[in-house]
């Protein structure tokens, strides 16, 4: 066994060949690529690692898994296969990195590790309204991917929390299943663009509460969602909506923090890779996942995506070294 809690257990002499900072879908497949290419990647995963997956139930759409996984249970699967094949972890967060010179170094706390390359798969987190009972009910009805979880309502009603494009777009998503969707926005106008409101006005299944917030989540005592406490802004009245699922739609936070200033990155804050290649601006940092990605989302699109940075990385690493490109453990074939 390779995994270890304890930073302590890890060496701190070598300069590591990659660290992968980020244990997500994202992260853990560029583990299994580098660890079964002889990098003997070190991944630094996070206090609370497995990422988004770690607040989703059911897991319908990722190819493998015919009868549908538990969230965390595919996470602990990733996790398994990648450390099968010699993979370090540090379960900890990463509390600094110094990018401008090789080899890299990465913090956790005083401790520093060092690595002649680095792949970023630190995610992004959907934002939350931060009610308790919107915490105690997720992946029992409080979801925050429509895609993921919209088969899950057919012919029952739903609540959708947000007024850009995101709770137009899931709105108008979730109404293919859901005989009633309402849409619940803090403010009259919309920040969404008038083509995706009025798409979603034009929907019958759709309805709208203008002015105010969702402030309370009901459920069964350990079971699932029953409905929600609304309250409109400009009375202040309040009003109980059954519904049977409230999809939080109020936009995502890549977790970037870390390398602002280090890195370059789009006025949101998500890393910015090189053309369709997962590199960034800085020859031998790589980015996979939701962390450079605001579109796709998903588990296996940041699964791919970390399949990329490994073999991005392997590459990469192997031109350093003078080694011949036939020598790589996937060598390109086009
Ligand atoms: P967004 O544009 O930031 O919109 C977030 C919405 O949630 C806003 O309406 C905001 O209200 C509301 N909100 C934020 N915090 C809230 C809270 N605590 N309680 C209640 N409401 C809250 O995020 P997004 O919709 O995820 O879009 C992100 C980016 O992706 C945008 O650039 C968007 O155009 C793009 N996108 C594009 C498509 C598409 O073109 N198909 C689809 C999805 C997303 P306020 O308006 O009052 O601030």
């Amino acid at each position: 066994m390779n995994s270890v809690d304890r930073k302590d257990a890890v060496s701190t002499n070598d300069v590591r060949e990659v660290i992968i900072i980020g244990g997500d879908p994202a992260g853990y497949t560029a583990a299994l690529y580098a660890a079964r290419a002889n990098l003997n990647p070190l991944v630094i995963e996070g206090f609370a690692w497995g990422g988004q997956l770690m607040i989703t139930s059911d897991v319908e759409n990722y190819p493998g898994y015919p009868a549908g996984i538990l969230g965390p249970e595919m996470m602990q699967d990733f996790r398994k296969q990648a450390e099968r094949f010699g993979t370090e972890f540090i379960t900890d967060d990463v509390t600094r990195v110094d990018l401008s010179e090789r080899p890299f170094g990465v913090w956790v706390g005083d401790t520093e590790y060092r690595a002649e390359s680095v792949i970023i798969a630190t995610g992004a987190n959907a934002r939350q309204l931060g009610l308790d009972s919107e915490k105690t009910l997720q992946g029992r009805g409080v979801s925050y991917c429509a895609v993921c979880d919209a088969a899950f309502f057919k012919d029952r009603e739903v609540v959708v929390v947000g007024g850009g494009d995101s709770a137009m777009e899931e709105a108008t998503f979730l109404a293919k299943f859901a005989p009633k969707v309402t849409v619940v926005h803090r403010r009259e106008s919309f920040r969404a663009s008038p083509i995706m409101v009025d798409r979603a006005r034009a929907n019958d299944r759709i309805e709208f509460l203008l002015d105010s917030v969702v402030e309370d989540v009901l459920g069964t005592d350990g079971g699932c969602v029953t409905g929600v406490v609304i309250r409109n802004l400009r009375t202040g009245e309040k009003t109980e909506l059954q519904t049977d699922g409230l999809f939080v739609a109020i936009g995502h936070d890549p977790n970037t923090a870390l390398f602002r200033g280090q890195l370059d990155m789009d006025e949101a804050g998500y890393i910015i890779p090189k053309g369709k290649s997962t590199e960034t601006n800085i020859p031998g940092v790589f980015a996979a996942g939701d962390v450079q990605d605001h579109v796709y989302r998903q588990a296996v699109t940041a699964a791919g995506s970390g399949t990329m940075a490994a073999l991005d990385a392997e590459r990469w690493l192997a031109a350093q070294h003078g080694q011949p490109e036939a020598a790589l453990a996937t060598p390109r074939n086009w």
